[in-house]
């Protein structure tokens, strides 16, 4: 993976490590990177982003670190989301030996602020710097760190604490989000209702040449299984059911499908095991098309994260795939999708551009992802463009800015003169006008797969059709409740939706038709405060988060600083403010 050559830590396992992503706020523009239109959240980010109180918002955690300090037998503490001054705070109270950072492109000037404060304040500190932006190969001319790591980090540390690097990975039991919130209303963190991360591989051997992912663990024919067969995932599995009571997992792996010798060895367990789990996905088309969708609902497939990229799109990943189609096959079966397509392939035009995003809304599925075509540093379209000479220079395109959702960060051979941004935003628009909430194409979806499923011959499929759509009875037919009221005034949509809410109805009867309207004026209030809220500018931010792995828990203990004996505890003097703006009202 091309990393640098390493001298075991003297210490060993005996050091002190401190893990951290980069320092918030993160939705406002500053001087270190943070840019409003790059919130902290993924959805609302990059997805619902033009869907105002229907967005969906929530934060996830910095898995990758939290793999890497699952698996080191060193006191090893991982900071989430901190502010520059906890961040500072926490690096001049505690004598971290090792001082790992994970970031991503656009956080260079971060990484750097943070570099330069560990090395004020801990001089003797290690600093470890890996995450996508290491595959930027002038880094080390930018930031002052010790070592910048490519690929997988966990064997990377392991050698250098002088640990076994072949020992199994362990997987952290961790939820795959917190913070959600939609409709204004904050959602609860039930037990049970919100996945666990569950991350099987990293990388994608498929290598499409824009896909940083990809690069970073090799590119084209590569990848990094942690987990290589299907009892080892099922055990893994039942561990975290057990530890976090879930019974669905967000799978964390750019291909999941890919590895189909893997997948359906998973299922023929959950199968001897009555394991109703559902199983959030990423996958390609082709892959994805490969499998029957009895397979599928078998398996638990509940969502699909697809690449649909645009249309004659020379990607090898959909060839010969009817993706409306497939999307139609899926949705109909509960299965619920997020499509994902790029605005500026090499063949878009200004002239062209409508019909690709008429084209990506067609499929109607229930989120859509649009981006910019960007060329990351790492990928062949990176050295594509550069062999060209058609990057921007910084000074024109800084990195903070080229994160997908503003402009190209070279020179497009057909959009000029920032049109790309506006583009971007009538995709959103579009497919927001035409087919409406996601919320409600959730719930649409949910209620094909109930009738398609719920009274399925085979219990185990049974129970996970029952729990999943559970909600439709009450919660989410007063969010459709809510939703027709909202939508007065539009016919067309106030008929799209009132014709939902007459088929959850007619499927769950009287006590729907009782509870929907109960539901739904809280519902309606709560968006009416979010809406105004939206437009005073109200932004969402992630809380801090500070977690300790047992070892240093346990070096805690013996005399040295408690924080908290939990492996996640918020810093106290950041809720206020956080729980300030997030009710704000
Ligand atoms: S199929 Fe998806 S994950 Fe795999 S290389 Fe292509 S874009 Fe990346």
């Amino acid at each position: 993976m091309n990393n640098p050559a390493t001298v075991p830590h003297s210490k060993g396992t005996k050091v002190r490590i401190l893990l951290t992503s980069v320092f918030g706020p993160f939705a406002r523009d500053d001087e270190f990177g943070s840019r409003r239109l790059n919130p902290m959240e993924l959805y609302h980010n990059q997805v619902t982003r033009l869907q105002g109180g229907f967005s969906l918002r929530m934060f996830h955690r910095s898995f990758g670190l939290l793999m890497l300090q699952a698996n080191l037998d060193a006191p090893c503490t991982v900071l989430d989301f901190p502010g520059l001054e906890s961040f500072t705070d926490e690096i001049r109270k505690t004598p971290y030996d090792i001082v790992g950072i994970g970031a991503i492109m656009p956080n260079v000037q971060k990484v750097k602020t943070m570099c330069a404060i560990i090395r004020r304040e801990r001089p003797g500190a290690t600093i470890v710097v890996g995450g996508h932006i290491a595959a930027r190969p002038d880094l080390s001319e930018i930031i002052e760190a010790d070592y910048i790591v490519r690929g997988d980090g966990i064997r990377w540390f392991r050698t250098f604490l002088g640990q076994d690097e072949n020992q199994p990975v362990r997987h952290p039991s961790v939820l795959s989000g917190f913070g959600a919130r939609i409709m204004g209303v904050n959602l609860p963190q039930e037990k049970g209702r919100t996945a666990a991360i569950l991350i099987p591989s990293v990388g994608c051997p498929v290598g499409c040449n824009f896909c940083s992912t990809s690069a970073l663990f090799g590119g084209k024919g590569n990848f990094v299984n942690f987990y290589e067969t299907g009892d080892e995932l099922f055990s893994v599995m039942c561990r975290i059911e057990e530890d976090l009571a879930v019974n669905s997992f967000f799978v964390l792996d750019e291909n999941f499908l890919l590895h189909r010798q893997r997948a359906l060895r998973l299922l023929e367990l959950m199968k001897a095991n009555g394991k109703s789990w559902a199983l959030y996905v990423f996958s390609s088309a082709r892959v994805l098309s490969a499998y029957s969708i009895e397979q599928l609902v078998e398996l638990g497939v509940a969502w699909v994260w697809m690449g649909l990229e645009g249309e004659n799109s020379r990607y090898s990943k959909l060839n010969g795939v009817d993706t409306r189609e497939l999307v139609r096959t899926l949705q109909s079966n509960g299965i619920r999708v997020l499509g994902s397509t790029i605005i500026g392939l090499e063949d878009h035009t200004p002239e062209n551009i409508g019909a690709a995003i008429d084209y990506a809304v067609s499929h109607d599925t229930v989120f859509h992802q649009f981006m910019l075509y960007t060329p990351n540093p790492g990928t062949a379209l990176h050295e594509e463009h550069r062999q060209a000479g058609t990057l921007l220079p910084e000074s024109e395109m800084p990195p903070a800015d080229s994160h997908g959702q503003y402009r190209f960060n070279y020179r497009h051979p057909h959009i000029h003169d920032g049109r790309e941004e506006q583009f971007l935003l009538e995709a959103f628009r579009r497919d927001f006008d035409v087919n409406g909430p996601s919320l409600y194409r959730i719930i649409r979806t949910m209620l094909e797969g109930w009738k398609a499923h719920g009274l399925h011959p085979d219990h185990r499929i049974r129970k996970r059709y029952e729990w999943d759509g559970a909600p439709l009875r009450s919660a989410y037919a007063g969010a459709v409740w809510a939703m027709k009221k909202w939508y007065r005034g539009n016919d067309r949509m106030e008929k799209k939706i009132g014709d939902l809410l007459n088929d959850l109805y007619e499927t769950f009867g009287w006590k729907t038709r009782l509870l929907a309207p109960l539901f739904g004026l809280y519902t309606l209030t709560c968006l009416s405060r979010e809406d105004r809220r939206l437009k005073r500018g109200w932004t969402y931010e992630p809380a801090a988060l500070l977690g300790k792995n047992a070892a240093a828990v346990a070096l805690e203990k013996e005399g040295h600083r408690v924080i908290s004996n939990h492996y996640v505890s918020v810093f106290g003097r950041h809720l206020p403010r956080i729980l300030a703006r997030t009710f704000e009202g």
